[in-house]
């Protein structure tokens, strides 16, 4: 089955290579708008082809719905999302990395079900993120600590004021792209997890001088994406596929996911 990987960290062309042979590009018409281009590469050390979407924040995204449905589409199971975030805990600095183990939902004006007429969005959100990918990212990078996700929509950055209470709230890292994709995956039944990297501090703090940490720890995270990938369990123990079988047995889903709204 092929594989997703969502870039919401800029990453220089060259450097995907590590990630297999560009086969094509293409932009994925949905019924939320169009997405793309997709980047689809023969990725052999992942045993699988994985699509490459560039991903960046508020508020010219497209629609999130449009991202997961065209994944869907092109027969995508697993999704893994590298995303550049803002430190909030203060042990936190520029190129740590971070496994997002739970979130906290602070955007405002994102859709956020695919069912707004049926009801079928009710899905528990434990655990919060796929756990089979999460396992095979801490095997593989287990410098990666697990944090909270602060799911924030931008795109101005936090006042110092919003820094302070986000970290009362228990939030380790602040991002733009992982809510509300990762909750909108589970109603497709797609598997959804992430990696951080710290590319800034927040604003009650000192700002970070860069001296390359970001683009070492990016390299670090795309040379273990294949492996990764190759690790995940075949077929899917997590469960992620199956999180829409009591709205299917009720007849609230037809059998086809393209027929669901
Ligand atoms: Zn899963």
């Amino acid at each position: 089955m092929p594989h997703l990987l969502i870039l919401a960290l800029p990453v220089p062309p060259p450097a995907l290579a590590t990630l297999g042979k560009l086969l094509e590009e293409r932009v994925i018409e949905t019924p939320y708008g169009p997405v793309g281009p997709w980047a689809r590469r023969a990725c052999t050390a992942c045993d699988a082809e994985l699509w490459i979407l560039p991903y960046f924040g508020a508020p010219t995204r497209t629609d999130p719905r449009a991202t997961l449905w065209a994944a869907k589409d092109l027969g995508v199971q697993r999704i893994l999302a590298v995303e550049g975030m803002v430190g909030l805990d203060h042990l936190l600095t520029r190129g740590d990395m971070v496994l997002p183990i739970d979130y906290i939902d602070w955007t405002k004006h994102q859709p956020t079900t695919f069912f707004e007429k049926t009801g079928a969005g009710y899905i528990s959100q434990k655990p919060p993120f796929c756990p089979d990918i999460s396992a095979a990212i801490r095997d593989h990078l287990p410098q990666a600590r697990p944090a909270i996700y602060l799911g924030d929509e931008g795109p101005r950055h936090e006042t110092a004021a919003e820094a302070r209470m986000f970290q009362q709230w228990g939030a380790h890292v602040r991002g733009l792209n992982l809510v509300p994709e990762t909750y909108l995956a589970k109603e497709l039944e797609l598997c959804f997890a992430a990696v951080g990297i710290i590319t800034a501090h927040g604003a009650d703090r000192e700002r970070a001088r860069g001296q390359g940490e970001v683009r070492q720890a990016t390299r670090q995270v795309l040379e273990a994406i294949p492996r990764i990938l190759a690790s995940l369990p075949d077929p899917p123990t997590c469960g992620c596929n199956h999180l829409q079988d009591s709205a299917r047995q009720r007849g609230v889903l037809s059998p086809n996911w393209k027929e669901w709204s």
